[in-house]
């Protein structure tokens, strides 16, 4: 008995099986769904390419790049374009441009002169107590005040949990905000003096600078997905689409695998297995095993959100400028923003047609995610026609709903973890993996799976 199950065909499953087959173990990858990929679905119609999830991802993270390399994906690596580098934001009435430096926020209008003041008054903030787990909002109004943490933190949240400001632990979502204030108090302060210290260790002049990654949006020529078929490529018959797992049990030296395979019962004997589902699926699994770590991991929430794609004929609306907009929670919106896709990716769209990515829902009017698709797509336009000025009708309309789509690390999620490690001590050779736990992001998913299957295989 040498094969370790992975349990989920998503980027986590997927790239910490082909790891772990790159090192000589067997791994196989269960996925219940048909198709591999998880959260990554790239599809092409009409002349767009849409996705259904995540759009892209920084290239900032050198695991990232090296699983592309040998996946034999790298070369079809695309930066976002440069008409993207604008981001705007929706508050007091209209789009605003975020500005791109300090001086240019002290000058600009995205908040008013008071909250602009206020931000700098962040070089007096004090630290908090030692192990207190803050809320976002309860970190930003003591860094930045009241207004620039509901129009600026919120936006940043909602851009990558959708979440609420109140209820995400600070620690958990920006671990490198913490990790500013602990080492020097201001974040300000902090910001100097890393970037100082950057400086300073550039190297001599006519030394040779290594490869270093530039932090560009990134996706894939053919979108995400192709990552995604890299590796199914990579690992062939070793990745089951169509095989959902139904139950674990333990035995001498590892665990039997109960499957459903193309509807047909089966088992698998595995020395390890790995559960790279979603935490209320992965809950659902280990109930029987033990109550308590489940009600520990089912106790992660996740914010439902809808992805609406609008795509407009050639010359029927102007291509929009930069990478989109987001709409902080205090201007009680129905839309969380909207990314400008044939702008970032002009590829993404064919002949000059334009597509805009829009997103409802998440923590702040879960309710909304519940609406019909013809709701959504009407909300859509309607909210793209009064924040954004878009008035053409769409030729191509598309409506993913995500009814558990982003997980919410939510204060107290660091202490949940540590007591999810503690809990799974006790089941020897099972381990759980994915988003729900350290982090959110395709990057932080890659990097994640990459070190598990280094420590299975060490
Ligand atoms: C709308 C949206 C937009 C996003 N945008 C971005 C972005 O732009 N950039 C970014 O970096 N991240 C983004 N993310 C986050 C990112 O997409 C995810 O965190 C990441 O893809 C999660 O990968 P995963 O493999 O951990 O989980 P998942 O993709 O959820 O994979 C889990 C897999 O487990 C399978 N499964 C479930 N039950 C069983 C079972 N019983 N047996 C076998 N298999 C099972 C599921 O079918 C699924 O394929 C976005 C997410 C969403 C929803």
């Amino acid at each position: 008995m040498t094969v370790i199950a992975v349990v989920g065909g998503g980027i986590t499953g997927l790239t910490l099986a082909y790891r772990l087959r790159s090192r000589g173990k067997d791994a196989v990858v269960l996925e219940a769904d048909t198709r591999l990929g998880g959260n990554i679905q790239t599809r092409q119609r009409d002349g767009f390419l849409t996705e259904a999830g995540p759009n892209s991802f920084l290239d900032k993270e050198p695991t990232t790049r090296e699983l592309a390399a040998s996946v034999g994906v790298e070369a079809r690596i695309r930066a976002a374009d440069p008409a993207a580098k604008a981001r705007y934001l929706y508050t007091r009435g209209r789009l605003r441009a975020v500005p791109a430096s300090p001086p240019a926020f002290l000058k600009s209008d995205i908040l008013p002169l008071g909250a602009r003041l206020r931000v700098v008054g962040e070089l007096f903030t004090g630290r908090v107590a030692s192990g207190v787990d803050e809320s976002l909002g309860a970190f930003g109004r003591r860094h930045l005040g009241e207004t620039a943490t509901e129009v600026l933190l919120d936006a940043v949240q909602t851009g990558i949990y959708a979440g609420n400001l109140e209820a995400l632990s600070v620690g958990a979502t920006f671990p490198q905000l913490t990790k500013l204030e602990r080492e020097h108090r201001s974040l300000i302060l902090g910001a100097i003096r890393t970037q100082g210290a950057a400086r300073r260790k550039a190297l001599p002049a006519g030394e040779a600078a290594p490869e270093k990654l530039r932090g560009a949006l990134c996706t894939f020529e053919g979108g995400l997905g192709t990552l995604v078929e890299g590796l199914a490529r990579a690992l062939g018959p070793a990745a089951h689409a169509g095989a959902k797992v139904e139950g674990l049990t333990p035995m001498q030296g590892g665990w039997r695998v109960s499957v459903r395979e193309h509807g047909r019962q089966a088992e698998l004997l595995a020395s390890h297995v790995v559960l790279a589902t979603p935490a209320y699926v992965t809950a659902g699994l280990l109930r029987p095993l033990d109550e308590k770590l489940a009600e520990l991991v089912e106790g992660i929430a996740y914010a439902p959100i809808a992805v609406v794609n609008l795509g407009y004929a050639p010359g029927s609306t102007p291509p929009p400028d930069g990478f989109g907009f987001l709409v902080p929670s205090m201007e009680k919106r129905r839309l969380l923003g909207a990314i400008h896709a044939s702008t970032v990716f002009p590829f993404r769209a064919e002949g000059g047609r334009v597509l805009y990515t829009c997103m409802v829902g998440g923590a702040r009017r879960a309710d909304l995610v519940g609406l019909d698709e013809e709701a959504l797509v009407t909300l859509a336009r309607e909210e793209l026609r009064e924040l954004a000025g878009v008035t053409a009708s769409p030729s191509f309309t598309e409506v993913i709903r995500w009814p558990r789509g982003i997980p919410q690390y939510n204060v107290g999620h660091t202490g949940r973890i540590s007591a999810i490690d503690a809990a799974l001590a006790r089941l020897p050779r099972l381990h759980l993996a994915g988003n729900a736990y350290r982090g959110v992001g395709i990057n932080d998913c890659i990097r994640n799976a990459v070190a598990l299957g280094d420590a299975l295989s060490g």
